[in-house]
C-alpha cells in the first residue's frame, strides 16, 4: 500500500500505513517533558492511537527525555495528566532516558567505525561551516583520539565540555541534515530523572532512530516538516543496524502540523506567556495547551471529534479556533443547564404595579428538552431586574415577554440626564401571546427572600494579534495587550450548586464554564464565557 498524498475529503485517516499488517504496528507518542501537551501534540497523540487500533497494533507513550536543559518533574507530571484527560490507551510507558547506557555504548562502536568525530569548533563557526558545507578541521581526527576526547565527555572535563559528538556523514549533501549533525554533547544540568549520573546526552537525531527501533515502533509518524531529516534517520538507522545486530527497521509516516490561527504552538513560545506572567499557568483558558482549552470549556469528545476531521492531509494549514468551538457547542447545547443572570452595571428595576406581593416559588426544569438537567426555582416578585441593555431598548407602552412567566407592558421609563435607564414600571398581562412580542427578557426577581448572588463573567481574546503567524515573525511582537475582560453580575440563586467545571448557559448571554463556584458570601462565583463558534462583537 502507498501512504498517499493529498486532501482526505472527509475527514478520518482513511489511508493506510506502508506495510502495515494487522496486530504488528507498534506506534509511537514521544513528548518530551519540556511543558505541557497542547492542542498539537494532541493531534500527534490521537493519530498514534488511530492507527494503533486501526491495525489492532501497540502503543507506546515515550517520555523523549535527552535535554536536561528543558525537563523537570512538573512537566512529566502533567503530560500524564494530559494523556489521562485525552483518554489515550497505550501499552507502555517508556523513557529515552532508559536507554542513555545503550547509546553511549552504540556511541563507541560509532566511533570506532569511523563514524562519528569529535569536534570543538565554536558553535556559530560550526553553523557556518554547515551553511557552507565546509568540513571542520576535527573531521579528520583519528579513532584513538575521538575516542580519547570521548572518554573526557563522558567524564564532563573541561576538554570535554568544549567538544561535541558528530555523525560524519556527508557535508556536501544537498539536504543540510546530513551534514554531520551532532549525536552528543555535555550537559552538567541535573537531569530530571537519572541526576547527575550523566554528563553526555544524545540529542534527538542520535537518539530517536535506535530508541524507536529497540523498542519495536513500526511506524513512526512525524509532522511533514521532518520530511527532511527523513533521509537523515534512515541513514543513522542503518548504520546502527551494522553495529547492533537484530535492530529492525521503522517505516517514517509523515502528516501535517496542525496550526491554529492567532496562536503559537511551540513550547518554546508558550513557556515565554508563563515565564514572564502574561498568563497564570500552563492551564490559563488562553492558552492552547490540553488543560488551558479544557478548563476554558472544551469537551474532550470535541477535541477528538476535531482532530480526527482533520484527514489525512499533508498541507500545513491554519485551523480556525471557531470550528472547533462549533463543535463543542453542538456537543453541550442539548445538555447543559440553563440559568439567568443581569448585568450588574447599570442594572435596573422593573416594578410592576400588579405583581406579587408576596414573592412566588416555580419549579422550572433547567433545560426544556433534556430532563436529566434537573429542576431549578424561579421566584416571581414585584420588582425585577433588568439589564440596561435590555430596559434601554424598551419604549413606552411597549407588551414584552418575561421569560418564564409571561407578558406585561412597560409604562414609564426613567432615564438621568446621559440617557440611561434609571427606573421602570409596568403591568402583568399574561393573558398576552407571548409569539407577538419583540422582546424576550431574562430578569431576576428583587425580593428578600431570593438572594441573587455575585458572579463573575470573565471572556478572553487570542493572545497574539497575527492571524497566520509565520517561521520569521518575532512572536513578541506580535502580543495582543489586553485578553481578558471581565464583568461583574448577579446569577439566580440555583447557581449556588454548581460545581467546578460545570457547564452552563446564561439565557441569552452565552455559554460558560465554571471556574470557581460559589465559595461563601461575598467572594463571587467566577464563569469562563465559552466561545461558541460565532464571530463575536467585542
Ligand atoms: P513544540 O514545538 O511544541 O515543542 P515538539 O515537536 O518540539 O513541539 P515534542 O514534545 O517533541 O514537542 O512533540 C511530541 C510529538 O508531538 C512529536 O511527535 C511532534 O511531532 C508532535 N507535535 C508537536 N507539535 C505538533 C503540532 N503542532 N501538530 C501536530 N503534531 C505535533
Ligand atoms: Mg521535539
Ligand atoms: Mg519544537
Amino acid at each position: 500500500a502507498a501512504a498517499g498524498g493529498g486532501e482526505a475529503s472527509t475527514g478520518s485517516f482513511d489511508i493506510g500505513l506502508p506495510g502495515a499488517e494487522e496486530g504488528k504496528v507498534v506506534t509511537r507518542f514521544p513528548p518530551e517533558p519540556s511543558g505541557y501537551l497542547h492542542i498539537g501534540h494532541a493531534k500527534a497523540a490521537l493519530l498514534n492511537q488511530y492507527f494503533a487500533d486501526m491495525y489492532k497494533g501497540k502503543l507506546i507513550v515515550r517520555f523523549d527525555d535527552t535535554n536536561p536543559s528543558k525537563e523537570k518533574d512538573e512537566f512529566v507530571e502533567n503530560i500524564l495528566k494530559d494523556i489521562a484527560d485525552l483518554g489515550l490507551r497505550y501499552d507502555r510507558l517508556t523513557y529515552t532516558s532508559d536507554y542513555f547506557p545503550q547509546l553511549l555504548e552504540l556511541g563507541d562502536k560509532m566511533i570506532r567505525a569511523g563514524l562519528m568525530y569529535a569536534d570543538d569548533t565554536p558553535v556559530e563557526q560550526m553553523r557556518e561551516q554547515r551553511g557552507k558545507g565546509e568540513e571542520s578541521a576535527c573531521r579528520g581526527r583519528s579513532v584513538e583520539e575521538n575516542l580519547r576526547i570521548w572518554e573526557e565527555m563522558k567524564a564532563g572535563s573541561e576538554v570535554g565540555l568544549t567538544n561535541a559528538m558528530r555523525f560524519k556523514i556527508d557535508m556536501k549533501s544537498v539536504n543540510g541534515t546530513m551534514r554531520d549533525p551532532v549525536a552528543f554533547r555535555c550537559n552538567q544540568t541535573h537531569h530530571w530523572r537519572t541526576g547527575h549520573k550523566y554528563k553526555v546526552y544524545p540529542t534527538y537525531d542520535c537518539a530517536c532512530p535506535f530508541v524507536d527501533a529497540v523498542e519495536g515502533v513500526t511506524h513512526a509518524l512525524r509532522t511533514s516538516e521532518y520530511k527532511d531529516r527523513e533521509e537523515q534517520y534512515y541513514w543513522i538507522l542503518s548504520a546502527y543496524q551494522k553495529l547492533w545486530p537484530g535492530l529492525p527497521n521503522v517505516h517514517i509516516w509523515d502528516y501535517s502540523r496542525l496550526n491554529f490561527v492567532n496562536t503559537v504552538l511551540s513550547k518554546r513560545k508558550l513557556t515565554w506567556f508563563v515565564d514572564t506572567g502574561r498568563v497564570e499557568s500552563w492551564n490559563d483558558p488562553r492558552m492552547p495547551t490540553v488543560q488551558g482549552i479544557l478548563r476554558r470549556g472544551m469537551q474532550i469528545e470535541a477535541l477528538k471529534e476535531f482532530i480526527l476531521s482533520q484527514g489525512a492531509s499533508k498541507n500545513v494549514t491554519y485551523q480556525e479556533w471557531d470550528k472547533i468551538w462549533t463543535i463543542n457547542k453542538k456537543l453541550i447545547d442539548p445538555v447543559c443547564p440553563r440559568h439567568t443572570a443581569v448585568e450588574e452595571a447599570g442594572k435596573v428595576l422593573l416594578t410592576l404595579e400588579d405583581g406579587p406581593a408576596e414573592p412566588e416559588v416555580v419549579t422550572m426544569p433547567r433545560h426544556k428538552k433534556h430532563a436529566p438537567a434537573g429542576l431549578k426555582a424561579v421566584t416571581r416578585s414585584r420588582q425585577l431586574w433588568l439589564d440596561q441593555a435590555d430596559a434601554a431598548s424598551l419604549a413606552e407602552g411597549e407588551e414584552v415577554t418575561l421569560m418564564d412567566w409571561g407578558n406585561a407592558v412597560v409604562k414609564t421609563i426613567t432615564r438621568d440626564a446621559a440617557g440611561a435607564v434609571t427606573a421602570l414600571s409596568g403591568h402583568l398581562n399574561l393573558a398576552g401571546d407571548v409569539k407577538k412580542t419583540r422582546l424576550k427578557l431574562t430578569w431576576l426577581a428583587h425580593a428578600p427572600a431570593c438572594e441573587l448572588l455575585p458572579l463573575s463573567l470573565v471572556d478572553f481574546d487570542y493572545l497574539i494579534t497575527k492571524k497566520k503567524v509565520e517561521e520569521d515573525d518575532n512572536f513578541q511582537d506580535l502580543v495582543n495587550p489586553t485578553t481578558r475582560f471581565e464583568k461583574a453580575a448577579l446569577g439566580d440563586p440555583n447557581m449556588r450548586t454548581l460545581q467546578k467545571g460545570e457547564v452552563l448557559q446564561l439565557e441569552r448571554k452565552g455559554y460558560f464554564v465554571v471556574d470557581e463556584p460559589y465559595r461563601g458570601p461575598g467572594r463571587p462565583i467566577v464563569l469562563f464565557a465559552i466561545p461558541d463558534g460565532r464571530a463575536k462583537s467585542q
